[in-house]
């Protein structure tokens, strides 16, 4: 497979490179699309932080590169099967902007081909002799990268598989590269129903005229848009924003779907919020704003025993069948259960 014009694209992309940042870029690569950049209103605000290359992520050395133990999930190259039913597919390493937060540092910008042929033909297989795997997410790096014959090849050849049934595609171009987003890709993608995307949107900033046309020529295509944010120190750890975001993500047709705990990933430690945090935005969001914008909160559990979502304890019980139970305003009101134990 080929990455979609690659030569063109060093030509939407800024140069972030300096002396100062050498040490960092030189273990973790700095990418920035022209488009995303001019997003920056002014040094170290929220989309500065996401793609400028920051000296602290060569001074966690706490983390581990890879605490999910992708590696050991892999039964074949590229492919990461953690769940019974589903498995993700790393088919592509590059990405239109570095984000210093990814969970896959160790992996993004590290090579200059995608997945090759031969890796390809073996995950397709994997998936073939594997008849409970129902759902394949394509991620990387960023799938989108591919060129749209690859695409093609790519998706065919899922499609040709009968026990997947849904095909998802994890793609942060939506919001860092939206003029990829075209006609003839969205028609390209919607040969392969049912697919799903996720996309990528951290700040209200994001969410511009160009990532709403991007949004909306893949809404239009019949394809059902999720957004998984990762939760940020300094960049959206705050109700008032974390509010503008989703519900101004639900005004261009995406339904948040994840907010995800940064991950315990080497490079990253600066951005990370307590769980505290994050359970006070789940209850400024829940019962505040329409419950179509509130996305689980996850924590990716190291050692790779998968996502958990995890919600604030709003249910006490006082009685045998009797609990107390918290409103979204903080009052609290007695609900009668079935009597436990049941007699
Ligand atoms: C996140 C993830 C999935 C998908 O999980 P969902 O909760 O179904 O979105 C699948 N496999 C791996 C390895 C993952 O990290
Ligand atoms: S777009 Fe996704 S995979 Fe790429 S660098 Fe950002 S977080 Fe990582």
């Amino acid at each position: 497979m080929q990455y979609f014009n690659n030569y063109a694209l060093s030509d939407c992309n800024i140069t972030v490179n300096t002396e100062s940042t050498a040490p960092i870029s030189s273990r973790y690569p700095v990418r920035v699309t022209k488009y995303y950049a001019n997003l920056i209103r002014q040094e170290g605000d929220a989309i500065w932080k996401q793609c400028m290359p920051d000296v602290r992520e060569i001074e966690d050395d706490d983390q581990l590169p890879d605490p999910f133990e992708e590696s050991s999930l892999s039964p074949v190259s590229g492919l990461i099967h953690r769940y019974p039913d589903r498995v993700v597919l790393l088919v592509s390493n590059i990405c239109p902007v570095y984000c210093r937060f990814c969970m896959r540092k160790r992996h993004v910008g590290s090579g200059d081909s995608p997945m090759g042929d031969t890796e390809l033909d073996q995950a397709l297989e994997y998936i073939a002799a594997n008849t409970a795997i129902h759902d394949v997410l394509l991620s990387g790096g960023d799938p989108l990268m591919l060129d749209d014959s690859s695409l093609h090849h790519l998706l065919s050849g899922l499609r040709a598989i009968n026990h997947v049934s849904i095909i998802r595609i994890g793609t942060r171009v939506p919001v860092t590269l939206p003029e990829r987003i075209t006609p003839q890709l969205c028609d390209l993608l919607k040969q392969f129903h049912p697919l799903y995307i996720n996309t990528h949107f951290n700040h209200p900033d994001e969410i511009t005229e160009d990532s709403s046309r991007a949004c909306t020529l893949l809404a239009d295509a019949g394809i059902p848009l999720g957004n998984q944010t990762v939760l940020l120190k300094g960049v959206n750890d705050d109700i008032g924003i974390m509010r503008k975001l989703m519900t101004g993500l639900l005004g261009i047709r995406v339904k948040p779907y994840y907010l995800h705990q940064m991950d315990l990933v080497r490079g990253t430690a600066h951005f990370r919020t307590s769980i505290e945090k994050g359970l006070e935005i789940v209850r400024g969001l829940r019962g505040h704003i329409s419950g179509l914008a509130v996305p689980h909160y996850v924590i990716d559990l190291p050692g790779g025993k998968g996502k958990v979502a995890i919600l604030p304890d709003d249910v006490e019980r006082v009685g045998a069948d009797v609990l107390l139970i918290r409103t979204y305003t903080g009052e609290r009101v007695m609900y009668r259960d079935i009597k436990f134990p049941l007699a």
